[in-house]
């Protein structure tokens, strides 16, 4: 296809090749004049909003990087950069006709443009913001070519029509592309920003301090240069080699000095800053002895960013003299090389002919946290290898429909989410769109991603939710739940052993009576009153006995009176007898073993507390074994509908509905839960100890062997003493 290149066209693509190979004398010319053509032909037709070609803006940031000096697919993928996204160019297209360094890098700008575009107004979360295009910036060249792109598009933003455009977009180049540019170091893009977007958001301020400055550019056109000549002479008489250069500080940095020391303009005297650029650091050191042996030093304006380098690699020595004539100036010291770390930062690292960083990016310690090496040897190798950034490598950032960002720790699921956004979102979610596709709420997030959650006021966290959540707002929300739900149960486990306890007692459990309840326990509501019997931590006897006080003394009176064991309260006869004893004597069962009918016993004759009888295999008659006197021979009497007490050592897992199927085999099963006792309590299991109230060791034996055929189970056994 023939291209027909107009004139400008050509010269722009020669200046931009003398640039490259002014430093890369070994660059492929063939290579880049085709990248030329390919991203002309791409933007054919397009105009920028101030009507210039399209294609001027990828020239004048390709352009930008190659003063950086940066390698040939870097200022490649800045000619083609918004191919992908404005034409219709794939990145396979890039992929076959310049390889894949070039496509994975248009690729990278091209995501955050696109991620760009999904923030809402609130820049609130520029921080955030900032480590999502960090995090998705693996290589970081990917970040200075969207820098770049930022800086041309500030260049040219007097086109943009809409104020409120052209605000909306110089904000978010101060809040997010800004600190950005200062973060990996590169000054001369931070500073162009920040001055655009200066211009843009205070308009009025920056058009004062501009005049302000014009006033006194007319003096400083003498004043500079002769200053310049003045310093230079300072320095070299003191034996050190040496280059001036002088400016007037940008309004940006006057209006920010105003704002930091709330001075106004007329006092701010130091408007002009000098760089005195001297071989050797230890000839910066030498400089700064001339320059203070030959003008008052300023109070506390001396900075030595040479042994102590600035976290972003700047070195430098500032200071702040009375200069020649009176005028305060500032003056920075470097060596060429600190200069160009001081101007390009990241960049000033970057080797073109190896397309790695040098070794020297490692003297500063802001390139191990941005890279966040994790093992040093190995992460150092790797770094120069694969120039990948990994700054937040344990975040992930993802996005609320509305735009708002939202940081994760890497790892977390469409769960943790939603729980981020509120607690509320959490408890009701039921499902969530990734990137508008229906996903599983166990799904990984990746940066960058969409995240719609579907809620439904039904909806109810599951425990085992937590097995795949990450941060502990959305573990602590699930258990939160988990537990109320399992209160709930409680209650219903508590509410039929009230009833029984009444029916019992011959008492009718009615609305009239339960509404008394709370307050005689000073609690809220009676559920709550159900939910401790439920948990074993209130006996259903007490709440008859503060109902009734007298069932309570009668109870008190039976028992004084000796009349005998638990089983002699009891209307039916007794259920224990003692061979060759009279009955009379007090009859208990173990709270050790929990004997059962059926079950081979013993019984141990206590003076004064009457005869306890164990299990035969429970381990406290070890106790006893050198006390033969004591022991008696005791056996059940079989007939007879009474219940005898036995405990179960139940672990059920930590699920909803658990406890309640439990009750329900139980109850099928014609067994009473008397009591329980929450002994143990984890993320995926709780244990208790359970009393029932069984006919004897047959019963017993098979609400056991239900028990352990229900899922819910994990294990339950009879309760026995163990001795250590
Ligand atoms: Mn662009």
């Amino acid at each position: 296809m023939f291209i027909r290149l107009g004139n400008n066209m050509i010269e722009a693509a020669d200046q931009l090749f003398t640039k490259i190979r002014a430093y890369d004398s070994s660059v492929d010319e063939d290579r880049f004049r085709r990248a030329f053509v390919f991203g002309m032909e791409a933007h054919d037709g397009q105009t920028r909003a101030s009507g210039d070609p399209y294609y001027t803006h990828p020239i004048a940031v390709a352009n930008l990087l190659a003063d950086m000096q940066l390698d040939l697919d870097t200022v490649i993928t800045a000619l083609l950069h918004d191919t992908v996204e404005d034409c219709e160019v794939s990145l396979t297209a890039l992929d076959n006709e310049f390889g894949s360094s070039v496509s994975q890098l248009v690729d990278g700008v091209t995501k955050l443009s696109l991620i760009g575009r999904q923030t809402g107004e609130n820049l609130l979360q520029a921080e955030n913001f900032r480590k999502l295009l960090l995090a998705m910036s693996e290589d970081v060249r990917v970040l200075l070519i969207k820098l770049a792109d930022r800086a041309h598009n500030m260049h040219t933003i007097s086109h943009i029509p809409k104020q409120e455009k052209r605000a909306r977009i110089a904000r978010e180049t101060l809040d997010i592309y800004a600190p950005l540019a200062e973060l990996i170091g590169v000054t001369n893009l931070q500073h162009s920003l920040e001055d655009k977007a200066f211009a843009v958001l205070h308009q009025e301020m920056a058009q004062t301090i501009s005049a302000r400055l014009e006033f006194m550019v007319q003096e400083s056109e003498i004043v500079i240069p002769m200053i310049s000549v003045e310093l230079q002479d300072v320095v070299e008489r003191g034996g050190v080699e040496c280059s001036v250069n002088g400016r007037l500080k940008s309004a940006y940095s006057i209006w920010r000095k105003m704002q930091r020391k709330k001075v106004t303009m007329d006092q701010l005297s130091d408007i002009m800053a000098f760089r005195v650029l001297v071989p050797s650091s230890e000839d910066c050191y030498r400089a700064l002895g001339c320059v203070h042996a030959a003008y008052p030093n300023v109070m506390g304006r001396i900075k030595d960013y040479i042994s102590t380098p600035k976290r972003n690699g700047y070195q430098s020595i500032h200071t702040g003299v009375i200069g020649p004539e009176n005028h305060k100036i500032e003056i920075q010291v470097r060596t060429p090389e600190m200069h160009s770390v001081a101007e390009y930062g990241v960049a000033a690292h970057w080797d073109y002919k190896t397309n790695i960083f040098d070794k020297n990016m490692f003297k500063f310690k802001w390139i191990e946290e941005l890279v966040g090496i994790l093992d040093e040897e190995a992460g150092a190798e790797e770094f120069l290898e694969h120039t990948k950034m990994d700054l937040y490598h344990d975040q992930v950032f993802c996005f609320t429909p509305r735009g708002d960002l939202i940081a994760l720790p890497k790892g977390a699921t469409a769960v943790d989410f939603a729980y981020a956004v509120h607690s509320k979102v959490g408890e009701k979610c039921c499902g969530v769109r990734i990137n508008g596709k229906n996903r599983q709420l166990a799904t990984e997030l990746e940066n960058g991603d969409k995240i719609e959650i579907v809620t439904k006021s039904s909806a109810k966290p599951l425990a085992e939710w937590e097995n795949f959540v990450k941060t502990g707002r959305a573990k602590s929300g699930i258990r939160r739940a988990v537990r109320a739900e399992r209160a709930v149960e409680f209650s219903r486990v508590g509410r039929s052993m009230l009833q029984k306890a009444f029916s019992e007692n011959n008492k009718r459990l009615q609305k009239r009576v339960l509404n008394k309840i709370p307050q005689l326990f000073n609690v809220q509501k009676m559920e709550d009153i159900f939910a401790q019997i439920g948990e074993g931590r209130l006996q259903p006897g007490l709440v008859l006995e503060k109902l009734y006080p007298d069932l309570a003394k009668s109870k008190k009176r039976t028992k004084s009176a000796g009349e005998g064991s638990r089983a002699k309260t009891k209307k039916n006869k007794p259920l224990l007898t003692i061979q060759g004893v009279n009955s009379g004597v007090a009859i208990t069962t173990a709270r050790c073993c929990h004997p059962l009918p059926g079950e081979e016993i013993v019984g141990i004759f206590t003076t004064g507390k009457g005869v306890t009888v164990h299990r035969v295999d429970c381990a406290t008659l070890v106790d006893f074994n050198d006390m033969p006197e004591l022991w008696m021979d005791v056996g059940w009497e079989h007939e007879g509908p009474r219940r005898v007490l036995g405990r179960l050592n139940t672990v059920l897992s930590n699920e909803p509905g658990a406890l309640a199927a439990v009750a329900t085999i139980i109850g099928q099963q014609g067994g009473n839960i008397s009591d329980i006792h929450l002994t143990d309590r984890s993320a995926d299991f709780f244990s208790f100890k359970l009393d029932l109230e069984v006919k004897d060791v047959e019963h017993m034996r098979t609400i056991i062997a239900v028990l352990q055929a229900n899922n819910f189970v994990e294990s339950v056994e009879r309760s026995s003493t163990v001795k250590v």
